[in-house]
């Protein structure tokens, strides 16, 4: 009831906000709650200025408005007492002179990907809140190729507030790209890691100088490891940021990871959750000494998260080192928030030495590929290292890389479907890498790969958190749920319904106890039961009415003490058999549909969808599910009268793509969506395609980046015809769908989808 009171709010002042900057006199920023009905009128016909963030309105408020609000007994929380006085101190858009835009930020990578093209590559991370494009750099020698190296991660900006960040890493990628084949080391570490660069996460945040993203939420309580839903986060990885932030970390293996934010100095490593340390924690000790020792800080001080600065759950740290088994950890860099202009260089250059040492450690320790011994082909598997944390390999290359100091070590590799091996007395020396390839036979038998949320109820402080417990074959090692607790789980295939159960939960102990199962295609579900257990059961897809799968909901059913160890069910393991796929030359879209109110992206139930002369309806919760026949289907999509997307979507037999469709708001004059479409033609092309953008728009350079976003191809100013029509030669390009971007002088771009025909 009350958000719906809110949308209506939220269209009527969207744009008396932009009308109104700079601010009025004495003018405030309120967190105003809204209650009831009444106040919701109140609010509605005073045509109050502010937007919806989670379950308050932000308000900017004059002190007549604030106590007019106070005398109707509506509550009011002031966030910023005078804002004239702060925006003067601010540079353009709120952000202090000195400091890098988020466009400012985007252009410097783009530029590196430009002039580094065989060490550089700007990868599209899709989009955020606010129709903010997300972006990484990933910095290494052939760099278009997953290549058996080591990878490490740095990222930055999550709270968007804290400058410090970006401005450090989008000057360590500058100095990494002008300094190869100048700087030995540089050089050494490029040729011989993957470093990635995330140094935005939150361009919302960063524009509109907020911790939190467009819907009020704290990005760094939105993850998903041992979530528990602080910081208006509904749900685990419920953001488009932290979805981004989750893929680029599932699709690769980092060895370190270094999420960079500013507020203080200190290096603080998991758990954030739970002040118990963590199986690695003296790898974590080792590596945050060393850092801190390399920096120019005098004195930079590192610890456990939990006990070192305040006790968190959904942190990207805990996600990071839980669910991925890397050495993940915040840097804090500076004191202050905001630190002057003149400080952001000195910073970095406090950082550098640091970074580099990182980028050279993650390279030290135990690394190798699994293969099957048939194929000699990369297979996903697991890797247990003692009793640290464990690991998943690459799941493109096959290769994994595990920081550890010298010693002997006990390595156990788990694949579906292929045999363990253990591998006794393995020597690791420091400073150094130690190999063991890994070649498998096949044998029967598979079983969860991968963790990737867990939500622990009130944060069972007596648990003990075990989840790799869940992962492998039965070992009697088991992850307690928590009561009412649940785990999503990647089982690193697709299961197909067929005869027969297609899961088989363990518990394996005396006390069997009861828990339900959901499947989903996706890691965000939509969830659909399976059926309830109790102990160790089987189950069939067939209940769900989904004709494949490949993740799993497992939650506990809510009996018995909640704040006991091993509350709740507990999970030994999950089975699960294959089976070849039916061949269909169908393909499956699904997601959600969204309406994008400039300042605010809502979900839009019932958004009509049109495909050829099919129509499908979003449901209540927006979401949509489609199947179509292969090749170019044209997505239309109308909501009342407010919304608009043409989106043409190139499908593939068997794909099953999930796709969030974000209309626009048609009223607005001023807005152009990334989704304006570029026409191309002949599409498919062979040798050359025509590319023709709308009336009056000049583009000053077109992009043809590969559907993953890398960037192939850039043409500044291109020259047009008097029909303005642009000549691209494309000849150079193997078949395949690719991805063309063309900008015009304000920055705004039109996407077309291209796709390369064979001979
Ligand atoms: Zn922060």
């Amino acid at each position: 009831m009350r958000s719906s009171l809110l949308f209506i709010f939220l269209v009527l002042t969207t744009f008396v906000i932009k009308a109104q900057q700079p601010w009025r006199q004495g003018e405030m920023q309120v967190r105003v709650f809204i209650e009831n009905q009444a106040q919701a009128d109140f609010v509605m016909t005073n045509n109050i200025n502010g937007e919806t963030a989670g379950d308050f309105v932000r308000c900017y408020l004059i002190p007549d408005e604030l106590s007019e609000l106070q005398h109707q007994g509506i509550r009011c929380e002031v966030e910023v007492e005078d804002l004239n006085a702060k925006s003067a101190a601010m540079g353009e858009r709120g952000v202090p002179n000195g400091y890098y835009t988020v466009e400012q930020l985007h252009a410097i990578a783009d530029s590196l990907a430009v002039n580094f093209p065989d060490i550089c590559q700007v990868v599209s991370m899709g989009i955020g809140t606010g129709m903010n494009e997300l972006k990484a750099l990933k910095i290494s020698d052939n760099v278009h190729l997953d290549e058996n190296e080591a990878e490490v991660l740095f990222d930055g900006g999550i709270h968007g507030d804290e400058l410090g960040g970006p401005e450090n890493l989008i000057r360590f990628a500058r100095d990494l790209c002008y300094d190869y084949g100048y700087d030995a080391n540089i050089t050494e570490l490029i040729n011989n890691r993957e470093i990635w660069i995330y140094y935005c996460v939150n361009p919302y945040g960063r524009k509109y100088m907020t911790r939190y993203n467009s819907f009020g939420v704290d990005l760094n309580r939105d993850c998903g490891y041992m979530w528990n839903g602080e910081g208006n986060s509904s749900g685990p990885f419920s953001q488009p940021e932290t979805k981004a932030y989750r893929k680029l970390l599932m699709d690769n293996q980092f060895v370190i990871h270094c999420s960079y934010h500013s507020g203080t100095e200190y290096i603080s490593f998991p758990w954030s959750y739970r002040s118990a340390p963590t199986r690695d924690a003296q790898h974590h000790l080792q590596l945050a000494q060393l850092y801190a020792q390399t920096s120019g800080y005098t004195n930079l001080p590192y610890g456990q998260g939990y006990n070192g600065m305040y006790a968190i759950n959904g942190s990207t740290k805990d996600f990071g080192y839980g669910a991925m088994g890397s050495i993940s950890w915040s840097v804090e860099l500076s004191l202050s928030k905001q630190p002057p202009a003149a400080q952001i260089v000195p910073i970095y250059l406090k950082n550098k030495p640091s970074m580099l040492k990182m980028v050279e450690m993650a390279g030290y320790g135990i690394q190798g590929v699994v293969r099957d011994s048939i194929t000699s082909k990369p297979i996903p598997a697991l890797i247990f290292v003692d009793d640290f944390m464990c690991i998943n390999n690459d799941p493109v290359v096959g290769d994994f890389h595990k920081f550890l100091p010298a010693g002997n070590y006990t390595l156990r590799i788990v694949a579906a479907g292929h045999q363990t091996r253990i591998f006794e007395n393995v020597v690791v020396v420091d400073n150094q890498a130690t190999t063991l390839d890994v070649a498998l036979p096949e044998e029967a038998g598979r079983f969860a790969w991968r963790i990737i949320s867990t939500y622990i109820p009130g944060n069972n402080p007596q648990d003990e958190g075990n989840t790799m417990g869940a992962l492998g074959p039965p070992d009697e090692v088991r992850y307690s749920l928590g009561k009412n607790g649940y785990a999503i789980i990647d089982l690193c295939d697709t299961i197909t319904q067929g005869d027969g159960p297609e899961v088989e939960v363990f518990e394996n102990d005396n006390t069997p106890e009861g828990y339900m199962v959901m499947a989903g295609t996706t890691p965000d579900g939509p969830w659909i039961l399976m059926g309830h257990g109790t102990g160790n059961e089987v189950f069939e897809l067939e209940p769900t009415g989904l004709p494949q799968a490949r993740y799993l909901k497992i939650k506990d059913s809510g009996v018995g003490q909640s704040q006991v160890p091993d509350a709740g069910f507990d999970l030994d393991a999950i089975g699960y058999t294959i089976r070849p796929p039916a061949i269909d030359s169908t393909a499956t879209i699904e997601g959600y549909t969204y309406i994008d109110w400039v300042y605010l992206i809502e979900k839009a139930p019932g958004a009509e969808i049109r495909f050829g002369d099919q129509v499908v309806y979003s449901d209540d919760s927006a979401y949509y599910r489609i199947v179509a026949d292969t090749g170019w289907v044209n997505l239309e999509v109308h909501w009342n009268m407010f919304g608009y997307l043409y989106y043409p979507v190139y499908l593939l037999p068997g794909q099953q793509l999930n796709l969030d469709l974000i209309m626009d708001w048609m009223e607005s004059a001023t807005w152009r969506t990334w989704h304006t479409e570029l026409l191309l033609y002949p599409n498919p092309a062979n040798g050359s395609v025509i590319l023709k953008t709308g009336e009056n728009e000049i583009p000053v350079s077109i992009t043809i980046c590969n559907v993953q976003g890398a960037v192939l191809d850039r043409i500044m100013h291109p020259k047009a015809n008097a029909a303005g029509e642009i000549k691209l030669e494309v000849a150079h390009l193997r078949p395949g769908l690719y991805l063309v971007v063309s900008m015009d002088e304000t920055g705004q771009t039109s996407i077309g989808r291209l796709v390369i025909a064979g001979n």
